[in-house]
């Protein structure tokens, strides 16, 4: 497995509710581990500015890239400033690194990424550009023919299931909470979670997805979203997921993935533990998994 992550991901936003921090926390709970290691880290280079039209619009590019206050900037809940901005940039960068670095039939793991609420003309929802798009469009122009994202973040993702609506090379699955932000789009399979949700029947819903989405659509790529925030001590959700029963989410997407030879690229999302050591612990278990996984493969 490889690795991708830069430290301008842990900016500062001051007081919020998202944790900039959790990304160098987990890399650094990766590396004290032997996970990753220098050999398989991978630093991400920022998109030039006309790249970035390959997911939003040019007023848009333009707001962001100078950092301007606007009706398309506002919306995103997070600092309307460079360095936040500058992240999410990278991020996009980072996402579709990570796809490369997955392929042919590895696995990466991108610490950063899941902004799956942007759209092409606005923010939303701590997101001001969508790194999962970024990266499938990119792998569809680099010859990739069949993306699927499977989004298994609290949240639905909105503005994937949107930008992909009338794309056939991208499957969007999404499965989260249904009573919550945001206003629901349309992906190709949403699985809509009523509030209260455990281990044993979310993993039933799950696992007839993933045999649809593998048997059916069967992608040459996957990008998986392992948001932290279905867990039962999230601050924005009400989904009741443990620890182990996120782990075991982990284990059943990328083991549906690792066993067909089909690659696949990790990105993190959302995850508002009220203790940040869970939301890390969450997500290292998703890179310990694959790290389990491909020995067995
Ligand atoms: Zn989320």
């Amino acid at each position: 497995m490889n690795f991708v992550y830069s430290r301008a991901y842990t900016a500062d936003i001051g007081r919020h509710v998202f944790p900039t921090e959790k990304y160098s926390l987990i890399y650094t709970t990766l590396k004290q581990e032997g996970i990753l290691t220098q050999d398989n880290l991978f630093e991400p280079q920022r998109p030039d500015n006309d790249a970035l039209l390959k997911v939003i619009t040019e007023e848009y590019r333009d707001d962001l890239v100078n950092a301007r206050m606007t009706a398309r900037t506002y919306p995103s809940e997070m600092p309307v400033t460079p360095n936040i901005i500058n992240a999410q940039i990278l991020c996009c960068g980072g996402s579709s690194l990570a796809a490369e670095l997955a392929l042919p039939h590895g696995a990466c793991y991108h610490i950063g990424g899941g902004f799956h609420h942007a759209f092409r003309d606005h923010a939303e929802g701590f997101c001001y550009l969508n790194d999962v798009v970024y990266a499938a469009v990119t792998a569809l122009e680099q010859g990739v023919d069949k993306v699927a994202v499977i989004d298994c973040d609290l949240h639905q993702g909105n503005g994937t299931a949107h930008f992909f609506q009338d794309e056939r090379r991208v499957f969007t699955f999404s499965m989260h909470q249904e009573r919550l932000y945001p206003k629901k789009e349309r992906s190709d399979l949403d699985i809509g979670l009523d509030i209260g949700v455990s281990d044993d029947e979310y993993l039933e819903k799950l696992a007839p997805a993933l045999d649809r989405i593998f048997g059916e659509f069967n992608p040459a790529l996957v990008i998986y979203l392992a948001g932290a925030d279905p867990y039962i001590f999230d601050q924005l959700g009400s989904l009741r997921l443990s620890v182990e029963g996120l782990r075991r989410r982990d284990e059943l997407v990328c083991e549906h993935a690792l066993s067909r030879q089909i690659p696949v690229a990790v990105v993190l999302g959302g995850g508002y533990a009220e203790d940040v050591a869970d939301t890390v612990e969450i997500h290292s278990n998703t890179a310990r998994v694959i790290h389990g996984l491909e020995k067995k493969y």
